[in-house]
């Protein structure tokens, strides 16, 4: 007897979440873009945690479109 069991697997992630470094969904649906736990100080390159209203979440800092994103050489520039 067979049992055919299949998991249903819309969309595998392998790529850690660029927000909070997690595996499991995509940039966009990171739960710190709308709120940062208390306990998190900083967040993956490219995002900043921001306060609005005594709660924080994450932005995205990067202007430039997705696909210049291996072009980030501007973080070289460290001005100091
Ligand atoms: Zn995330």
């Amino acid at each position: 007897m067979h049992s055919a069991v299949v998991f249903t697997r819309p969309i595998k992630f392998t790529i850690p979440c660029k927000v909070c470094g997690v595996v499991g969904h995509l940039n966009d649906d990171c739960p710190y873009m709308i709120r940062v736990p208390n306990n998190v100080t900083e967040v993956g390159k490219g995002y900043e945690i921001v306060t609005f209203r005594g709660k924080r979440h994450a932005e995205s800092m990067v202007l430039s479109p997705p696909d210049l994103a291996d072009a980030q050489d501007w973080d070289a520039a460290d001005v100091g």
